[in-house]
């Protein structure tokens, strides 16, 4: 049996002050546990690596809010991925960010639209509060955008209209193709079904989660979201803290 845990990054791994030390016992106890690490969260690859490296852990990372998966080469179940960039298999669930950005262009003016491709490095660290070495990984998008500020909320119907999905993250909004958090997390849990049995939990606190959690064994939500079959936990901690206390192997 494979015990996966999928997680978020933003306000549940990872705080307000995005630096990755307090994560480190978190990441250590799932592990002592037998889980295996996803990571599912609207950051870019560069982002999620950074992280990573930080935690020494190597695991698959959903990007961009479902807009792809990047399995590491070593991992078991990349033998089932064709698709190779660097040292990773790769599987594209969205659209490619050129596309995107390509429609988003086109209203920006209108909605007084601010994202990655149009602000400047600086303005990308005053939207977001990210140290600037991050804002830089940040910016590399593969999949999505993010969009910081808007004067009136009807991009939303538009880009619905064509065929963009448009989720409102625990800060932001992210634009992506027809993908979510959820169709790539099913994608990675029926990849280790073609080797083993599967248990699968998610942790989440935004409304990019729900479709991860409607995906999962287990769903634990952090934080106030109201989401009716997720156990309710205050924080990534406590949400693993119960997990070791149902799920400790016997
Ligand atoms: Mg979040």
């Amino acid at each position: 049996m494979v015990r996966l845990i999928f997680l978020d990054l933003d306000k549940t791994l990872i705080g307000e002050d995005y630096t990755p030390s307090p994560a480190l016992p978190i990441i250590e106890k799932l592990q002592s546990i037998g889980f295996k690490i996803v990571f599912n969260s609207s950051k870019s690859l560069a982002e999620q690596e950074f992280y990573a490296n930080k935690l020494k852990i190597n695991p698959i990372m959903i990007v961009e809010n479902g807009g792809g998966i990047f399995i590491p080469k070593d991992d078991p179940v990349s033998q089932f991925v064709n698709e190779r960039e660097g040292k990773y298999g790769v599987l594209k669930l969205g659209l490619d960010y050129s596309l995107i950005r390509r429609e988003l262009d086109q209203i920006a003016d209108e909605f007084c639209l601010k994202y990655y491709g149009n602000s400047t490095l600086e303005e990308v660290v005053r939207f977001t509060g990210l140290p600037i070495y991050l804002a830089r990984l940040a910016a590399m998008r593969h999949f999505s955008e993010t969009i910081f500020s808007y004067c009136s909320t009807g991009f939303i119907e538009i880009l619905r209209d064509r065929g963009l999905t448009v989720m409102k993250g625990s800060r932001f909004i992210t634009v992506t193709g027809k993908t979510d958090k959820g169709k790539a997390a099913r994608t990675v849990i029926e990849l280790h079904k073609r080797l083993d049995e599967v248990f699968s939990v998610a942790v989440g606190d935004g409304e990019n989660d729900v479709p991860m959690f409607d995906v999962v064994d287990l769903a634990i939500v952090v934080g106030g979201l109201d989401y009716k079959e997720a156990v309710a936990t205050a924080d990534v901690a406590a949400a693993v803290d119960f997990i070791e206390t149902n799920f400790k192997r016997r």
